[in-house]
């Protein structure tokens, strides 16, 4: 099947800017850490993080 490449929204790992290349919410395999997606800017936020950096939404994380 051909791999057609389209115009995606490209998230890039805050910490090495790779391409991170899961599609919502995984990470980053190079650095190999979660990140989250912000709710209300959709920034890519680190995990460590309990609020957006960007927005400053909170980001509710895995409750475990
Ligand atoms: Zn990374
Ligand atoms: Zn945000």
């Amino acid at each position: 099947m051909p791999e057609h490449e389209e115009p995606r929204t490209r998230q890039f790992c805050p910490y090495c800017d790779e391409e991170m290349l899961a599609p919502d919410g995984a990470g980053c395999q190079t650095c190999g850490i979660t990140v989250f997606y912000c709710p209300r800017c959709r920034s890519p936020v680190p995990r460590d993080l309990k609020k957006c950096p960007e927005c400053g939404a909170e980001i509710k994380g895995e409750a475990a």
